[in-house]
């Protein structure tokens, strides 16, 4: 039996950790600011589409918003994501289950063969390393290089064929995906102009083979 205090509870609580405001939670769940206030007083409890949508915007289950959450509070000092990437992270050496750890100043995602991987700057560390000098691209030969290809208006590269934004919002769009894998995303800057345009909760796991420039 769902105890609808502690959903009220529970909901209002998450919200705020989320650093919402009932109208800004009421307008990314796409609901009234009026149902919201009426879970936040216990009078109806959301739809099971909704409890969906606010299981993946704040990385938690269903059950924990119904059944209250346990371990986000235990855990002090993690960020929820790092609980939420514990589900679906594999080991790249043995693709067992990666478990997250947290030993007093480190924190490591482990597999059951000790294969290890650490969290260094909100990063996961999967080891990998750049290239001395092919950094930026294989195509360029420096920074500058990139940097004179990329801000230079007269490039005709920007005007061949689709943009590529474009594309990939295409594509977005249709799916309407929970989890966007992000590989090869140097900076963010393709993904920037897609999270703008995103209007659901969505996780996104940005992955590069330079940890530099992921932090
Ligand atoms: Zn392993």
């Amino acid at each position: 039996m769902i105890n609808k205090v502690e959903v009220v509870k529970i909901i209002s609580c998450l919200r705020k950790k989320a650093g919402y405001s009932q109208a800004e939670f009421s307008e990314i769940l796409n609901v009234s600011p009026q149902a919201v206030s009426k879970w936040e007083t216990g009078l109806s409890l959301p739809d099971i589409d909704i409890l969906l949508n606010m299981s993946w915007m704040f990385k938690t289950s269903i059950n924990n918003i119904l059944e209250g959450d346990d371990y986000i509070d235990e855990v002090a000092g993690i960020e929820r994501e790092f609980l939420f990437l514990n589900k679906i992270l594999k080991c790249p050496k043995c693709y067992n289950d990666l478990k997250l750890n947290n030993n007093i100043n480190n924190l490591t995602y482990e597999c059951n063969n000790k294969h290890y991987f650490n969290i260094i700057d909100g990063v996961v560390d999967f080891k990998t390393r750049e290239i001395s000098g092919e950094q930026w691209s294989l195509s360029y030969r420096n920074y500058d290089e990139y940097l004179h290809e990329h801000h230079w208006l007269g490039n005709p590269n920007y005007k061949r064929g689709l943009n590529k934004a474009d594309v990939i919002w295409e594509e977005i769009v249709k799916h309407r995906p929970k989890i966007i894998l992000d590989m090869a995303c140097g900076t963010g800057q393709g993904i920037k102009h897609q999270i703008k345009k995103i209007n659901w909760p969505v996780t996104i796991i940005m992955v590069d083979i330079s940890h530099r420039i992921l932090k």
